[in-house]
């Protein structure tokens, strides 16, 4: 990641670049302030949705694409409901983590979100206590899913190689 004292350069480029890739509402943000105001996110980290939308528009690519707060937007679209304006702002926020992901940012938990999902297809790994409670209901320990259907995984792992999703993650 950047660090802070680094100079940061205009790039309207940038700009351009992530309404060509239809985040043209960004170009409607006056600024208000609503979305920082209701972000659960920004209540308990350093993450300022108004500043992060203000930072696109004005071109500041190296303080938005390398930056540790891209990946503490929960997508709970919250800002997008209460937006004044239609600031389509999850979008916005999924297209810059797109951008930062193929220029080698991505934050170690999301990383290590998707290689269990590289590994298993699940996302989220099933832990013991689950399979225990599922024994306990009567269930087989393994969901009726990829993990107890080797093809499906095969196939899941398939569409992983061929998007490249692998090379992203690293
Ligand atoms: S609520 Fe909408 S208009 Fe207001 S600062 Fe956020 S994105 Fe901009
Ligand atoms: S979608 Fe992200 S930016 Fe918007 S309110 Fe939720 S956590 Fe905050």
């Amino acid at each position: 990641m950047a660090s802070d004292s680094e100079p940061k350069a205009v790039d309207p480029a940038f700009t351009k670049s992530v309404v060509d890739k239809g985040a043209e509402t960004i170009t409607l943000c006056f600024q208000c302030g609503t979305c920082t105001g209701g972000c659960p996110s920004g209540r308990v980290t350093a993450f300022r949705t108004r500043k992060m939308m203000r930072r696109v528009q004005l071109g500041f690519k190296d303080e938005v694409l390398p930056a540790d707060e891209l990946w503490l937007c929960t997508t709970c679209t919250t800002c997008d409901e209460r937006c004044p304006r239609g600031v389509k702002i999850t979008d916005i926020i999924m297209t810059l983590r797109n951008m930062a992901v193929k220029e080698g940012y991505m934050a170690e938990a999301h990383k290590n979100t998707a290689r269990s999902l590289m590994k298993s297809g699940h996302a989220i790994p099933l832990g013991d206590a689950f399979r225990k409670m599922r024994e306990t209901l009567g269930l087989d320990s393994e969901p009726p899913t990829v993990l107890s259907d080797k093809e499906a995984l095969d196939e899941v792992k398939k569409i992983i190689k061929a998007t490249h999703f692998d090379e992203l993650v690293g």
